[in-house]
């Protein structure tokens, strides 16, 4: 049985969702741990169920939504992905997020590969679908697990609101139209777990636009 741990990590409440088959296989949705006792957070998990993490995607590459990847990788090794699109970030990462207060090295591994739209991400029981949607970013996705109905919307789609697009490669009608013509799509009973702040549902999403 599929199971969803979601931790906000850091000051801006990152959601990291951990999605994983206890005794089995995990993929870690943007790692957003900034400390050591976050960090130890996520591991204590981790070894209690026996996860073994297989990979780490990220929904873009926002300085917040990345804090963790390094830890990570050292620690368990997983593939990280990221869309193309949003590669740049992971460069600017520590200058952004120290001009922003953060104390934050930014040393972050190269990524193993890229996330297209329609690729499918599968480890053990666990198979995640990959939906480009421009506009918090250029290189924003989210990933849909059709079989739970779940969906990881990142910074595109919260409860009750869209994601900025006043930031670089941000683009409102892009946001719009990805958000109608790829998540709104979804079915109505989708469980729409976003980058920052509650769960919500496609349904209750949908009478807004
Ligand atoms: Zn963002
Ligand atoms: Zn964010």
């Amino acid at each position: 049985m599929i199971q969803l741990k979601v931790f906000p990590f850091n000051p801006l409440q990152v959601n990291a969702c951990l999605i994983y088959e206890p005794n089995g296989a995990g993929i870690l949705i943007d790692p957003s741990c900034l400390n050591k006792s976050e960090f130890k957070e996520l591991k204590d998990f981790i070894s209690q169920n026996n996860i073994k993490l297989d990979y780490q995607l990220n929904t873009h590459g926002h300085f917040d939504h990345v804090f963790g990847i390094g830890m990570v990788k050292t620690e368990y090794s997983p593939k990280f992905l990221i869309h193309q699109g949003d590669e740049s970030f992971l460069r600017m990462a520590g200058d952004q997020a120290r001009s922003f207060g953060f104390e934050y090295e930014g040393d972050l591994p190269v990524p193993d590969g890229f996330l297209s739209d329609k690729d499918a991400i599968s480890t053990g029981e666990i198979h995640l679908e990959v939906i480009h949607v421009p506009g918090h970013s250029q290189g924003s996705v989210a990933f849909y697990a059709r079989e739970q109905g779940w969906l990881f919307s990142g910074d595109t789609l919260f409860a009750g609101g869209i994601g900025r697009t006043d930031l670089h490669g941000g683009n409102y009608e892009q946001i719009i139209t990805s958000i109608k013509t790829r998540l709104l799509t979804l079915p109505s009973e989708t469980l729409v777990f976003p980058g920052h702040g509650p769960q919500t549902t496609i349904g209750t999403e949908s009478p807004d636009f």
